[in-house]
């Protein structure tokens, strides 16, 4: 049966009027009553300002303030520069088509052509909402040569058609400016209200949609089907499933005592949620807000491709840039060129990315968000072919506060933003769409930005991967500390050079090279070979950070920990100093707490 379009038309006015979300749900209860089954779904749509959810990358209506007021003008047959004064007067199109079809309509009455008229005064048209919903889908759909032309057709009829106060709803949505105020959850209260017979069924509305974040399609399965068959829902290839997140501390004996004693403590890196769906050979990447980002990221769908081993999946990671030559991560901004930069072939040699898999939702039929942790885990481990660029997110089991501690500074030092630690008990299941207690974000308080440059020694160097194979593509850099006559390592430095630098860094190091640690060097990493202090370089980073693994100013700030550089740059060699010239211990300790800044909230919650 169809409905007619006057009923939303009439819900959206009583909404636009109402303060309390309880009379809105009344609001809203009353229309589903009064929809048919077959059409909920564009009924939320509708509701929710827009035609289909974002994530199915279809085009927007494409109509703009000028072609909106053309296609009023000729539907209503009055002059543009008329129409945008009384719009500027009114302060909204909508309203400015509203009053001139009154006051058109009343005229007509007046002269007695009312039994012409399909819409007198302007009520009951023979508009439904799905001829509304399918003109403007059409509007939408038309793209490319002479699509402004039949844009404005559409348009125009369909105003033309339309009672005053629907014309005015049909301006303000295609506008964008319908804004109701009405929230995902209390259409999903009005739904379970309506067609489960309770509110009380809610929560299996709510499990649906979660699962597939597709509003009106949850809607319309519940209203044909019914709520059994909702609670049968499962991820579904191609739809996304709106993403677990995780709560937040900074004590990591409270994390574990909040986790339950033991946790899975991974890198939290700083790049780009992404979640992958495969298909046989179709892939799609969803981002965090649901946006369908296949687009931007062909290669991390060639590595999908070959890197799942089941025919349907769907597995969550984090696309981070990195360093080609060394593999080292890259900073979140470098990642986001890629989201302004367009054509997309030039930046995939230059802004390279790996992904880090940290999760799995669905395989080959299973819903696997009912699983505990550890159970998806030792799937997701099956099913990925790991790769240098596609790979596992590196994580320890602990219950020791001191080595969730050592491994957080650990994955600072090493461009992760800090640790997301995991529950792994029996109920630590895939929580899509809510933020809970079964992951904790651990990142930093405090950042020590870096806004000098310092001169430290080479120690060591390690060979590069890839493209630099055989030849070094890092050095191992220290600090000078006097009062022990030692060198005490700071950083690993692999970016910054030219390939020119990197070269000549063969030659440059020979004479230096020693097949063991040479007495005055204290270092626990050990490089791929050794070298006697001699030469300075220029290094800046992003940040100082505290570090388990690097020995300078060991113990200084924190037990345990020594002074590190984050994301260290070379930027030229100092043939000028000698070794004990270069940066001292005590004067990165300087540095550091010089430097201290606590990190804003804001910057602090990430992007
Ligand atoms: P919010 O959670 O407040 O919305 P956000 O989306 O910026 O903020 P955070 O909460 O700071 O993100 O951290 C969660 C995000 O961390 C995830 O959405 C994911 O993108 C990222 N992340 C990186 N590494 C991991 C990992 N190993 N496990 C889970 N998430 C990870």
């Amino acid at each position: 049966m169809p409905m007619p379009f006057s009923i939303l038309a009439d819900t959206f006015e009583k909404l636009e009027r109402v303060t309390a979300r309880t009379q809105m749900l009344l609001y809203l209860v009353e229309l589903f009553k009064k929809t048919p089954p077959d059409v909920v779904d564009k009924v939320v749509y509708f509701l929710q300002g827009k035609l289909w959810p974002d994530w199915k990358g279809l085009p927007e209506l494409g109509v703009g303030e000028k072609l909106l007021i053309k296609a009023a003008s000729i539907a209503l047959h009055v002059s543009e520069p008329q129409l945008e004064q009384l719009a500027k007067k009114l302060g909204d199109i909508g309203r400015a088509i509203e009053k001139v079809k009154a006051e058109k309509a009343k005229k007509t009455q007046a002269v007695g052509l009312l039994a012409f008229m399909k819409a007198p005064g302007g009520q009951q048209t023979g508009l439904t909402v799905e001829k509304v919903y399918d003109t403007l889908a059409k509007i939408a759909m038309a793209q490319g040569e002479g699509s402004r032309e039949i844009k404005l057709k559409l348009l125009a009829g369909l105003l033309a058609e339309a009672s005053p106060k629907e014309a005015k709803y049909i301006a303000r949505f295609v506008e964008g400016k319908l804004r109701l105020g009405v929230g995902d959850a209390t259409i999903m209260d009005a739904l379970a209200a309506v067609y489960a017979g309770s509110a009380s069924m809610r929560s299996i509305v709510e499990r649906a949609y979660n699962l597939r974040a597709d509003l009106g399609m949850i809607a319309k399965i519940l209203a044909t089907k019914g709520i059994e068959e909702l609670k049968h829902v499962k991820p579904e290839v191609g739809i996304p499933v709106r993403p677990m997140l995780a709560e937040r501390l900074n004590d990591p004996a409270e994390i574990l005592r909040k986790l339950g004693g033991r946790a899975l403590v991974e890198y939290k890196y700083d790049g780009e949620r992404a979640q992958i769906h495969k298909k046989g050979e179709k892939i799609w990447i969803f981002s965090r807000r649901l946006e369908n980002i296949t687009y931007m990221y062909p290669d991390v769908v060639e590595m999908a491709r070959k890197g799942i081993k089941a025919s349907e999946a769907i597995v969550e990671g984090e696309i981070v840039a990195i360093d080609p030559e060394t593999g080292e991560l890259r900073p979140f901004q470098v990642l986001m060129h890629r989201r302004r930069k367009h054509d997309i072939h030039v930046v995939l040699s230059e802004i390279p990315v790996a992904v880090f898999l940290f999760d799995t939702i669905y395989v080959d039929g299973e819903d696997l968000t009912v699983k505990p942790l550890p159970a998806r885990h030792e799937i997701l481990e099956k099913i990925i072919e790991p790769s240098d660029t596609w790979q596992l997110a590196k994580g320890i089991v602990t219950s020791s506060p001191e080595e969730l501690e050592k491994f957080f500074l650990e994955a600072i030092e090493n461009g992760a933003e800090g640790v997301m630690a995991k529950a792994m008990h029996e109920r630590s299941i895939y929580q899509a769409g809510s933020r809970g207690w079964l992951w904790i974000k651990y990142k930093r308080d405090y950042k020590s930005e870096m806004s000098d440059t310092v001169d430290l020694v080479v120690i060591g160097a390690f060979y590069g991967k890839g493209r630099r194979g055989g030849k070094f593509g890092a050095l191992l850099m220290a600090a000078y500390d006097p009062d022990t006559d030692t060198f005490k390592s700071v950083c690993k430095v692999g970016s910054g050079f030219t390939d020119e630098d990197l070269d000549k860094l063969g030659d440059i190091l020979k004479p230096y090279i020693r097949d063991r640690k040479p007495a005055r060097v204290d270092s626990q990493l050990k490089p791929d070979v050794w070298v006697e202090p001699a030469l300075v370089a220029e290094i800046i980073g992003a940040e100082l950070t505290l570090s388990p693994i690097h020995t300078c100013c060991y113990g200084w700030v924190r037990k345990g920990a020594g002074i590190s550089i984050r994301f260290p740059r070379f930027i030229r060699w100092r043939p000028d100093k000698g070794p004990e010239d270069a940066t001292t211990a005590k004067e990165l300790y300087e540095m550091y707490k010089r430097q201290l800044r606590k990190i804003e909230a804001s910057s602090a919650q990430g992007y």
